[in-house]
């Protein structure tokens, strides 16, 4: 089965076989893991990379931004969200986080579950997997994020 989100998308493609679900999340994880490689982690050394697929088929990646203060320090997946955000990009459809090691992947902390709830629909997948490798751990924002706060309870 063919996947037009990501054959639209040069960046996930690249080098990649494209096909259904499974290559989808290989391919995101992969630009997630070189996201990593540009982690600000002088502190933790913990190094953490996302990619966010749009439906329009674009890659937002981000990695984490310590901060000498520790509280200010920003998670991967929120700086891909925002900058998908600030370039006018709000229609997700999966998010592929590496971090931590193969048997304890790094999850998207509680945080960052809220954000995606923001404009994440419930159906929204999310996979992780190890910094370096390791299974992909394939789940969704409904799953991550039950009962997540909302000013509307209409969403
Ligand atoms: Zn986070």
């Amino acid at each position: 089965m063919s996947d037009p989100v990501l054959s639209r998308s040069p960046v996930a493609t690249a080098g990649l076989p494209s096909g259904g679900g499974f290559c989808r999340a290989a391919a995101l994880i992969g630009e997630a893991r070189r996201a990593a490689a540009l982690a600000y982690a002088p502190y933790s050394h913990y190094q953490v990379g996302a990619a966010l697929l749009t439906a329009s088929g674009e890659v937002f990646t981000g990695c984490n931004v310590e901060n000498a203060s520790y509280g200010l320090t920003l998670c991967a997946e929120r700086v891909a969200v925002f900058k998908a955000v600030s370039q006018g990009n709000t229609d997700f459809v999966a998010l592929a986080i590496a971090g931590g090691s193969a048997t304890a992947p790094a999850a998207p902390c509680g945080a960052c579950r809220q954000v995606l709830a923001e404009f994440g629909k419930p159906d929204m997948s999310v996979w992780f997997a190890g910094l370096a490798n390791g299974p992909i751990t394939t789940t969704t924002l409904a799953e991550l994020l039950p009962h997540s706060f909302a000013l509307s309870p209409e969403k």
